[in-house]
């Protein structure tokens, strides 16, 4: 029996971890529920599944949290520190990543270095901190399994080779809801059209970043630290079904490709039963899931987030902070009303442009990497 800690339990993915644990109770048993400020939502979760730890991470909502569940014998945390430490207690075998923007790195590092399984959905960890990330899972003995849908498929294509193999790796993208759109009406994108994903559903951070194209800026670094694989041997490719998750190429011309239909229980469910699969409701093999599968060129004129992805790969060390922290700020600007949804290319692009990298080498750094990248989007 596997001890699962879901942080992030009352967002988009960690709902979907759940429902792995639903599926297979025989498999896992929840010791830790985490959520940001969902106080309502946690305690119904905390009530279902009788995990020996809550934690909140707003701590002004632990008083609340502690009225709701008094007397049920569950120990309740909050605060940044609560939850870098439920991601290391003794209890715990696998932590589920889970939580939105950079706020998540302190679990994921609290878990790794704790020698914890990590199921990583939270992608911004591993961009702005892998190769601290990925040194102390060498040191602790941890396995870093990518939920991520790409990198998920990514991980298990490379199953089929060596790493000296590889000619590259292919990340697939939807193109998000402007695929087709004109470039000349971008400007006057809405929040609301930018919010309508035409394969996933998610929250509304990473549909923004759907929408943008950054959300597979970010994947390229993503690729870049979780395989340590160098930037030029990573490819996107649009392709709308969202069926082919992604691919690896190898040197003698053969492309491995992961298939299914687009349900995130699948790679959450392999990132925590691996190297086992376990059954599951995900269909598999249709002939109207698979019949039309296609595959474009990505526009980089229309999106330069790609661009944007590519360079700070390529730069390394604490790029990937400085591009992660750029675009949170742009969305929630964007989300606001404040900027347009070309300004979220151009701003990020100047304070990427801006900043003199060094290595990622403690939290601090990337910390510090992302306090600096916020202030100066206030510049532009
Ligand atoms: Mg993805």
């Amino acid at each position: 029996m596997q001890k699962v800690a879901i942080f992030g339990s009352t967002g988009s993915v960690g709902r979907q971890a759940l429902a792995v644990v639903d599926e297979h109770p025989q498999e896992f048993s929840v010791a830790v529920l985490a959520a940001g400020a969902s106080v309502d939502a946690l305690v119904e979760q905390a009530r279902r599944y009788r995990p020996q730890h809550v934690v909140v991470g707003d701590t002004a909502a632990l008083g609340a949290l502690q009225d709701a569940l008094a007397g049920s014998g569950i120990l309740l945390h909050s605060g940044a520190q609560g939850l870098a430490e439920c991601a290391a207690l003794p209890d715990v075998d696998c932590v589920v990543a889970a939580i939105t923007g950079i706020r998540g790195l302190p679990v994921s590092v609290s878990a790794v270095q704790a020698g914890k399984r990590l199921a990583l959905a939270n992608k911004e960890s591993m961009v702005a901190a892998g190769p601290l990330l990925r040194a102390a899972a060498a040191k602790s003995g941890s396995e870093i399994i990518p939920v991520d849908s790409e990198h998920a498929a990514i991980f298990q294509c490379l199953m089929a080779g060596s790493r000296e193999e590889v000619r590259r790796i292919i990340l697939t993208a939807s193109g998000g809801p402007f695929r087709t759109r004109r470039a000349d009406t971008f400007a006057s994108i809405t929040v609301a059209e930018a919010l309508r994903h035409p394969t996933w559903s998610m929250g509304p951070k990473i549909s923004i970043d759907s929408a943008t194209m950054m959300n597979k800026a970010l994947e390229i670094v993503e690729a870049r630290h979780l395989f340590d694989m160098e930037a030029d041997k990573i490819a996107v490719v649009v392709h709308p079904q969202s069926v082919v998750h992604s691919m690896v190429e190898f040197q003698d011309g053969a492309v491995i490709a992961q298939m299914s239909a687009p349900d995130m229980r699948l790679p959450l469910q392999y990132a925590m039963s691996w190297p086992r699969r376990l059954q599951s409701s995900t269909p598999g093999f249709h002939v109207s899931i698979f019949q039309s599968l296609t595959f474009e060129e990505p526009d980089v004129q229309r999106f330069p987030s790609l661009l944007l992805g590519l360079d700070a790969a390529r730069r390394g060390g604490t790029a990937g902070a400085v591009l992660n922290a750029a675009n949170e700020v742009a969305v929630e600007r964007f989300v606001r009303g404040e900027i347009n949804f070309l300004s979220v290319f151009e701003h990020v692009g100047r304070v990427l442009a801006r900043h003199q990298c060094v290595a990622a080498d403690s939290v601090q750094t990337v910390l510090d990497a992302d306090c600096w990248a916020r202030e100066e989007m206030l510049r532009c």
